[in-house]
C-alpha cells in the first residue's frame, strides 16, 4: 500500500510531565476539545498519528474529495470571530480548502503548540487506585493524565486488506491514506473497488484522465448531481450574516443540517408536493434526502 511516507517521524515534543487531560485526535473534534479544555485552565495535550491537523481532512486527500455538507454549516459556532474570519470559495469545497481551513482554526486558536503529531497512542489503562490514566505511545511516551478524551473519529481506521493484495503487481492506493504527491493516472488501467460516496468522487474525477477504468461494484448506489455554486465576496457576506441563525438552528435539527424533516406530506396537495420535490432536486444537495422525509 502506498501512503504518505512522511507521517512517521517524531516532532520531538515528548514531555513526560503529568497532564490534566490528554486528547487523542486532532480532527474537528480534537481541536475543539483541546481549545475548550485549555480554556478551562487544564494542562492539556493532543496527540495525533498524522503529521498535521485535520483528521478526516488530513487523511482523505484522494482525487475529488469534498464536503457533502454545505461549508457554512460544517462549522465551529462557538466563536463568531472564527466563523467570520474564513471565507469559503464554493458551497461544497474540496479537501485542500477544508484542510487549509482546519489549519486556519489551529493557528487562530494557537493550538499547534499543544499538539504532538506523528504519534500513535498504543495503550490506555485506568488505574483505580490513583484514579488516573496511564497512556503509552509508539514514540515511547508514557503519559499520566486525569482525563482521557478520545476524538479518534468514527471513520478514521481504513479497512485495508483483501486476501492476496500483496501479490498485486501494480500500484495500490487506499483513499483514506492517499499520498501527498499527485498521482499521474494518464493513460493507465485503473480499477476502483467500492462506489460509496468516496468511490463516486474518485470515479468522476479521474475517469476523463485514465486510459481504462473498471469499477468493482457490490451494491449499486443512487446518486444525484451536486450543484456547487462558487461563492463571491457578497455570497460569503450573505451566509456570514446568518451566523446567529445557524447558531440557534443547527444544534436543533435532526442531522445538524440547516434543513430538516419539514413537511407533513399527507396534508399537501399534489401540486405543492411537486413544488417541494423540484425545489430539493434543484438544490443539488442532501436536502433531497433529509427534507423529503415526512414530518410525523
Ligand atoms: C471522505 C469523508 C468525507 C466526509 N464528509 C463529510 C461531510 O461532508 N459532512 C460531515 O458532516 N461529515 C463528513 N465526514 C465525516 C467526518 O469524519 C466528520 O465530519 C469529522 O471530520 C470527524 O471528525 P473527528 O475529529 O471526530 O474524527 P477524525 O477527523 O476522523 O479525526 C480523528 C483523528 O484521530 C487520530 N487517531 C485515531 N486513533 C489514534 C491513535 N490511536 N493515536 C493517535 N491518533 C489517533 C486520527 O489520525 C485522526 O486524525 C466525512 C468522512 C469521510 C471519511
Amino acid at each position: 500500500m502506498e501512503t504518505d511516507g512522511k507521517t512517521n517521524g517524531s516532532n520531538g515534543a515528548h514531555d513526560p510531565a503529568k497532564l490534566d487531560a490528554l486528547v487523542v485526535g486532532a480532527g474537528v473534534a480534537g481541536l475543539y476539545q483541546l481549545y475548550r479544555l485549555r480554556e478551562q485552565g487544564l494542562r492539556v495535550r493532543a496527540i495525533d498519528a498524522a503529521s498535521s491537523v485535520g483528521g478526516t481532512w488530513y487523511w482523505n486527500r484522494y482525487p475529488g474529495a469534498r464536503f457533502d455538507s454545505e461549508a457554512y454549516i460544517y462549522q465551529y459556532l462557538f466563536s463568531e470571530e472564527l466563523y467570520k474570519g474564513w471565507s469559503w470559495s464554493e458551497k461544497f469545497p474540496g479537501q485542500p480548502e477544508i484542510e487549509r481551513w482546519l489549519n486556519y482554526v489551529a493557528d487562530r486558536l494557537d493550538l499547534r503548540k499543544d499538539i504532538q503529531f506523528s504519534t500513535t497512542v498504543r495503550s490506555a489503562h485506568f488505574n483505580e487506585a490513583t484514579q488516573r490514566w496511564l497512556v503509552t505511545t509508539d514514540k515511547g511516551d508514557v503519559i499520566d493524565t486525569q482525563f482521557l478524551v478520545t476524538c479518534c473519529g468514527m471513520l478514521s481506521a481504513p479497512h485495508v486488506s483483501f486476501p492476496g493484495q500483496e501479490t498485486f503487481k501494480g500500484r495500490l492506493f487506499h483513499t483514506a491514506r492517499w499520498p501527498k504527491q499527485p498521482i499521474d493516472f494518464a493513460g493507465k488501467r485503473v480499477g476502483i473497488i467500492g462506489n460509496g460516496a468516496t468511490g463516486i468522487q474518485v470515479i468522476q474525477t479521474i475517469a476523463g484522465e485514465v486510459g481504462h477504468l473498471k469499477v468493482f461494484i457490490r451494491t449499486p448506489q443512487y446518486i444525484i448531481p451536486m450543484k456547487n455554486p462558487k461563492f463571491s465576496a457578497a455570497d460569503a457576506q450573505a451566509y456570514k450574516s446568518k451566523f446567529e441563525h445557524f447558531k440557534q438552528r443547527l444544534p436543533h435539527t435532526f442531522t445538524g443540517f440547516e434543513y430538516d424533516f419539514e413537511h407533513a406530506w399527507a396534508g399537501l396537495s399534489p401540486e405543492k408536493r411537486r413544488e417541494v420535490i423540484e425545489d430539493c432536486w434543484n438544490d443539488g444537495s442532501l436536502k433531497l434526502w433529509i427534507e423529503l422525509v415526512p414530518q410525523i
